[in-house]
């Protein structure tokens, strides 16, 4: 079933664990997603980055998740949200769809026209009732910037006193952060390094959820500390990839005459469903839908 994200933290909050937030694409990530949610019985958020709304639409993607949160896990809390949304007009094309959550990511704009950017899709957000994620600080992403974030991790590090005037300034629900973390799938071969003094002087000045982006990768105790200094969204999108590709070339290599998709497509939705649950385990979400 499909809820709003503010009930899914308050319980998360209340029981220091961390929600999985999993980027979808299509119908076969987000079976794979949702079946992990019913196995593990975990509460879960299911992110939509611009890129996959320009590859599958708007409407479709949204129905998918919906009528599949509806169907597949009925009993299962579900909530959708736009990851990375670029700018008002994306942000609010999805309010309108009914997100009960979108990020809006200026992290890459000078502070005062990030929080003033933010600040707009804050006002309209909250006027549907809908909850925002800013972002302040920056996540590295390809090789030359997560060089830079080694030698000086000065620009990319959420700076807390920032983190603080951008929260009062712009009203976000969630805040994604700067801790060492990496995007993409360089921090596969670039192990991250999150920067926890960094982490623990932000937790003690703000107070709402945290969100991790760039997660991929970060081991079970690092989570596990992470989740204790307020991180309370972690956010899985290169794994998935990585699960869903390993497995569907294995499935094609492996078995070169078959043809139909729904059974070649079969083992890459496990072994997605493998790698949520695994996730699930590790943020301590399983066994949460009633508590
Ligand atoms: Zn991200």
């Amino acid at each position: 079933m499909i809820v709003h994200l503010k009930n899914l933290l308050k319980k998360a909050q209340k029981n220091n664990y961390a929600l999985g937030s999993f980027n979808t694409h299509n119908l076969e990530t987000t079976l794979g997603i949702l079946r992990a949610a019913q196995a593990e019985e975990s509460p879960l958020i299911i992110s939509i980055s611009p890129n996959s709304i320009r590859y599958a639409g708007l409407k479709p993607i949204v129905h998918i998740i919906e009528t599949a949160a509806k169907n597949v896990v009925p009993t299962i809390p579900i909530s959708f949200h736009l990851d990375h949304g670029e700018n008002f007009h994306e942000a609010s094309e999805c309010i309108r769809a009914g997100f009960s959550s979108i990020m809006i990511d200026n992290s890459e704009l000078p502070f005062d026209e990030n929080i003033f950017q933010t600040k707009k899709v804050v006002e309209y957000a909250h006027r549907y009732g809908v909850w925002v994620q800013g972002e302040i600080g920056r996540v590295p992403k390809t090789k030359e910037e997560i060089k830079l974030l080694h030698e000086k991790p000065e620009e990319f590090l959420t700076k807390p006193e920032e983190a603080v005037e951008f929260f009062k300034k712009t009203g976000v629900d969630t805040l994604a952060i700067g801790i060492g973390n990496i995007h993409g799938k360089y921090k596969m071969t670039h192990p991250v390094k999150i920067n926890w003094s960094r982490l623990r002087e932000i937790h003690k000045v703000i107070k709402i959820p945290l969100v991790l982006h760039g997660a991929s990768g970060l081991k079970k105790e690092e989570i596990k500390k992470a989740i204790s200094l307020g991180i309370k969204i972690i956010n899985i999108h290169t794994e998935i990839n990585i699960a869903f590709s390993q497995a569907l070339r294995k499935k094609i290599n492996n078995d070169k005459k078959e043809v139909d998709p729904r059974k070649i497509l079969l083992e890459p939705i496990k072994a997605i469903e493998e790698i949520v649950k695994e996730k699930i385990r590790m943020f301590g979400s399983s066994n949460r839908t009633k508590r």
